[in-house]
């Protein structure tokens, strides 16, 4: 059994424990979380005992589960790895550009396994791909959420479109040649609001919206690629391609256009979505990394270049904004 020690039971780390406890190898072993109110409904109602001292909870268990505000994951993680445990932790890895590189050097160091809860690679719509040869050349994303004060003390960018751009440097595999990013903070204190240019040195281009003030949710990614597109509607959970029709194709649903090159036969079909429960699976998976002594699927170093993207764009957004400034001084 794995014993399995969670960091912060507030909204996320509810949703946490419940999955926990629906592995069959691990043993939940309890919890640490400061807020007297939040432990005691927790410890009422899943029967988990609480723990008052950090290390002493570390100490009991082979892993962690950091699911606490993001400027406490690299405390947090700090203290397990240096104990040798391994650490799961909620996205955006750590706050700064500074923690990402010391959690990174901390895990090679300790040789522990560390995963990113980068949610959205173990969603069904998104494995539902997995068979596919994705090599997009334009992406087109929107991730528009209604307004929650919860997360909003990071920017739109750490908090929602870092799973996007986890996603996008999960497919297109190659270096950033350059970003261009504007962004508008309406009722924070940090861009609410976000629009972003990614140019690949392969050629390919991403362009992400995001925004947590938005009347209606949508998290969606265009992909447009030689011969085909795809569609994933992370939150309808559906996944649609459409491609010029290959000769073994006998089942999908197909038409004919005409092109100046002749005519066309264009196939849509719509990959099986299995059901699925994302956070299990992403549990599951950290778990059996650990088990089979394999990386984990979402490891720190993919933690840490979501980050580095995320902070460059956040860069780009302030120096735009001090542009702003200045000429309408
Ligand atoms: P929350 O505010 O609801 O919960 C945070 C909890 O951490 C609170 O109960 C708080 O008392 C506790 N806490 C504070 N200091 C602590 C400490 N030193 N040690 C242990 N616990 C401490 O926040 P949330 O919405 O659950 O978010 C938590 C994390 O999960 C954030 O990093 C957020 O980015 C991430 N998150 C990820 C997703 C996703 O889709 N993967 C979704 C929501 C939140």
């Amino acid at each position: 059994m794995l014993k399995v020690g969670v960091f912060g039971v507030g909204h996320l780390g509810k949703f946490h424990l419940n999955n926990w406890k629906q592995i069959p190898t691990v043993e939940l072993v309890g919890f640490f979380d400061p807020n007297n109110e939040q432990a005691a409904e927790v410890e009422k109602t899943y029967g988990i005992k609480r723990f008052l001292d950090e290390a002493e909870l570390i100490a009991a268990v082979d892993a962690i589960d950091v699911v606490t505000p993001t400027h406490l994951h690299f405390p947090v993680c700090e203290m397990a790895i240096k104990m040798g445990k391994h650490v799961f932790v909620e996205k955006p890895m750590a706050n700064t550009i500074e923690e990402g590189k010391k959690i990174m050097n901390m895990v090679k160091e300790a040789n522990v396994k560390l995963q990113v809860g980068h949610v959205e690679r173990f969603n069904p719509a998104f494995t539902a791909l997995k068979n596919e040869t994705l090599k997009p050349l334009f992406i087109e994303v929107h991730r528009l959420a209604q307004f929650n004060p919860r997360g909003t003390e990071v920017s739109v960018i750490l908090d929602l479109m870092i799973h996007d751009i986890d996603i996008i440097l999960s497919i297109v595999k190659s270096d950033v040649k350059n970003i261009s990013a504007s962004g508008v903070a309406v009722l924070t204190d940090t861009p609410d609001i976000a629009n972003v240019r990614i140019e690949f040195n392969n050629g390919c281009v991403a362009n992400l919206t995001s925004s947590r003030i938005s009347m209606k949710k949508m998290r969606k990614i265009r992909l447009f690629q030689k011969d085909a597109y795809i569609g994933i509607d992370f939150l309808e959970k559906n996944t649609e391609i459409i491609k010029l029709k290959q000769p073994d194709e006998s089942d999908a649903f197909s038409f004919d256009i005409e092109t100046h090159q002749g005519t066309k036969t264009i196939s849509i079909s719509n990959p099986v979505v299995e059901e699925g429960n994302a956070i299990l699976s992403e549990l599951s998976s950290f778990v059996e990394s650990i088990e089979k002594d394999e990386p984990t699927v979402v490891n720190e170093i993919d933690g840490y270049l979501a980050m580095e993207v995320a902070h460059q764009i956040l860069d780009k957004i302030s120096k735009s904004a001090s542009v702003v400034n200045q000429s309408a001084e």
